[in-house]
């Protein structure tokens, strides 16, 4: 089997049989956009209209659906249990009940504080800086009801923060206003910078109340993504995107990918992070790097101009910048 060809091509629509329309169905997705815009502090930037609209879902009911499926396919789904240690060696993983479970292969993809990832840097296996790329996340979930006055389609504000931007994303049932940035280049300043951006927008005192804080990795891929056969996947390996902090698309093909790894290497488990990685860094990890070259444009260039060049340098391709955005395009090339 030409693997390469193999996970470029499946899609989860193609292994699941599943598609758009059940998603919708099911509840999965819950809103959709053709319009967005971006903003600076003194207004709107640029705005545009997609071919094919932005999707937004409920990210519980998104993860179950994903859960449900790997248990009809066979998996054996336990919850209510936490990995709580490694025996590297002898490839077992001890749980907070108390169970040991032994394995070929063990798939890390426990997400950004991940204790598979944590058990290798411990054991001093994986030597990579990760903190030095951990960004923040705050977000806050207004009901819809409450304040009808947001714009219906998504709107990325930048120079509210440096190294990272804020956001407004219509849904359902709730409109979701965020921000995120680089730790090491705001310093703390997270509150201070959420606030002034939420002096913006239509909230009142009792939103602010439920702000919620979250780690997320942004631009700190691990170049060696396991040991042997231990391989690390998604946010455990820091496989999101350093410009947007998207990280579902990388953590579902890290997964498809990492089985690859896994079938290739059966009979000779202690191969499998060999393989993983060529085929990681022939695929992800190269879209990671060219992404993180952008951020580098757009935060350490455009920021001194408060932005003003995005939109000259956008209008230049703007169908290349959505599809980039939407994961129709490397962010290799723009034209
Ligand atoms: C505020 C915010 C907004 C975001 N918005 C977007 C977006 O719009 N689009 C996008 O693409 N990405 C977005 N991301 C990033 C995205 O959420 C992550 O990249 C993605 O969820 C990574 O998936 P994952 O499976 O690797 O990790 P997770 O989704 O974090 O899943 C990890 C799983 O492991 C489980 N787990 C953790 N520890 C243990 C343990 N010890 N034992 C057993 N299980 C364990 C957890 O319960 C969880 O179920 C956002 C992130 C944040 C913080």
């Amino acid at each position: 089997m030409d693997q390469t060809k193999y996970y470029d091509v499946l899609t989860l629509e193609e292994i699941f049989k599943t598609n758009l329309n059940y998603l919708k169905s099911q509840g999965v997705i819950n809103y959709q956009s053709e319009k967005y815009a971006i903003y600076n502090p003194k207004g709107e930037l640029i705005r545009g209209k997609l071919e094919f609209p932005y999707h937004f879902v409920d990210r519980k009911l998104y993860d179950k659906f994903w859960l449900d499926k790997a248990g009809e396919a066979g998996a054996k789904v336990l919850t209510g249990e936490r990995a709580v240690s490694f025996d590297i060696q002898k490839s077992e993983v001890e749980t907070d009940k108390g169970n040991i479970f032994k394995a070929r292969f063990i798939l890390g993809a426990d997400g950004v504080l991940s204790k598979t990832r944590n058990a290798l840097i411990k054991a001093g296996f994986i030597r990579d800086k990760w903190s030095a790329g951990l960004a923040t996340a705050l977000e806050i979930f207004i009901p819809k009801q409450e304040c009808p006055a947001f714009h219906d389609y998504p709107i990325i504000y930048l120079g509210y923060i440096p190294w990272g931007y804020a956001w407004s994303f219509p849904g359902a049932e709730n409109q979701i206003l965020g921000i995120c940035a680089l730790n090491r280049k705001v310093k703390g300043r997270f509150k201070e910078c959420f606030y002034n951006f939420l002096k913006t927008q239509p909230v009142s005192k009792k939103h602010l109340l439920n702000i919620k804080g979250h780690p997320l990795p942004y631009g700190n891929y691990l170049t060696k993504p396991g040991h042997n056969n231990i391989l690390l996947i998604g946010d455990a390996c820091g496989l999101a995107d350093p410009l947007l902090g998207e990280g579902i698309y990388y953590a579902h093909k890290s997964g498809q990918i990492a089985a690859m790894a896994v079938l290739e290497s059966y009979n000779n488990p202690g191969n499998a992070l060999k393989i993983y990685k060529k085929l990681l860094h022939g695929s992800l990890v190269i879209e990671l790097k060219y992404a993180k070259i952008r951020r580098q444009i757009v935060f350490s260039i455009f920021s001194i101009f408060n932005y003003k060049p995005l939109p000259i340098f956008m209008r230049m391709n703007q169908r290349a910048f959505e599809e980039i955005v939407h994961g129709q395009r490397s962010f290799k090339c723009h034209s």
